[in-house]
């Protein structure tokens, strides 16, 4: 049976990917800087190149998912750490992958990036550049002036980008790639950032057309989604997964 790997498995979002792809009979591959069967840090080169090297041994040539999930939020107080696993941490795993998921066509690769990309306000251009020229160093650097807020923003409209520019080719390979772009969603990372004395404010004055925050279920039902054949012609689409906020704020961009 061919394996699905997702990063970001212990916890949160990942984890319940993990649990609904499970129940469902498929074999996972849950990669994280703790509590999953491939332990790896993702914020370094070295971590992503380990993270990799395992996945492609444990999944015998024959990788036809991936789930690019793992993520900290914009309460982490390190702007250049936010950078390096939001964004290099998931865009390293999907190009050092892409030959294995080819190989096991037809094949699905799912990022996970956030409204944030689209509904937080005066994103640094600069720094989403740079992550996109693939310049970690770079990046870091630019990201040192810029509040961890915004480098999250950043990170996340860098990834979904980054999506958008290898998903044609990637199809030609027999590879779909997309992306699911969730609002607030109840996981420890959220928690974080309510918990959070300047966050906590603006996370809670984000209107929610739903009413309410997202559970991490109901993202997993769309990464599961985007990773069948139910969305066999669904290609370099970013699916907003939040309660109608991107939809609410900006009606008109599209
Ligand atoms: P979470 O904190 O519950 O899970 C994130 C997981 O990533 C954790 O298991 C953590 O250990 C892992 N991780 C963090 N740094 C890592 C590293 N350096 N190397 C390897 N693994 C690392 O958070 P979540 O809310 O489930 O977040 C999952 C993804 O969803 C993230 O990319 C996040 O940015 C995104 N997202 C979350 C929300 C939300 O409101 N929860 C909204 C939009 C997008």
């Amino acid at each position: 049976m061919g394996a699905i790997a997702i990063t970001g498995a212990g916890s949160g979002i990942g984890a319940a990917t993990r649990a609904r792809l499970q129940r469902a009979g498929k074999r996972v591959l849950g990669v994280d800087i703790r509590g999953a069967e491939i332990a790896a840090d993702l914020g370094k080169a070295s971590g992503r190149a380990h993270a990799a090297r395992e996945i492609v041994s444990a999944s015998n040539g024959e990788l036809q998912g991936l789930v690019v999930c793992a993520g900290i939020g914009p309460s982490s107080e390190s702007s250049p750490l936010i950078v390096s696993v939001n964004c290099f941490g998931a865009v390293a795993l999907l190009d050092r992958l892409f030959e294995d998921l080819k190989a096991a066509s037809p094949s699905a690769a799912v990022a996970i990036s956030s409204n944030s990309a689209t509904t937080v306000p005066s994103i640094p251009e600069e720094l989403v550049s740079a992550m996109l020229e693939g310049d970690e160093g770079n990046s870091r650097w630019v990201a040192e002036s810029v509040h961890p807020t915004l480098a999250y923003a950043a990170s996340k409209l860098a990834l979904a980008r980054a999506v958008r520019s290898r998903a044609p080719a990637w199809a030609e390979a027999g590879v779909r790639l997309n992306a699911v772009a969730p609002g607030a969603v109840r996981t420890p990372l959220l928690e974080q950032g309510l918990d959070d004395a300047e966050l906590g404010p603006l996370i809670r004055a984000v209107p929610i057309p739903l009413g309410e925050f997202g559970r991490p279920e109901q993202i997993a039902a769309v990464v599961d989604f985007l990773l069948s054949d139910d969305a066999s012609f669904l290609v370099g689409t970013i699916v907003f997964a939040d309660g109608g906020t991107d939809a609410l704020v900006r009606p008109d961009r599209f």
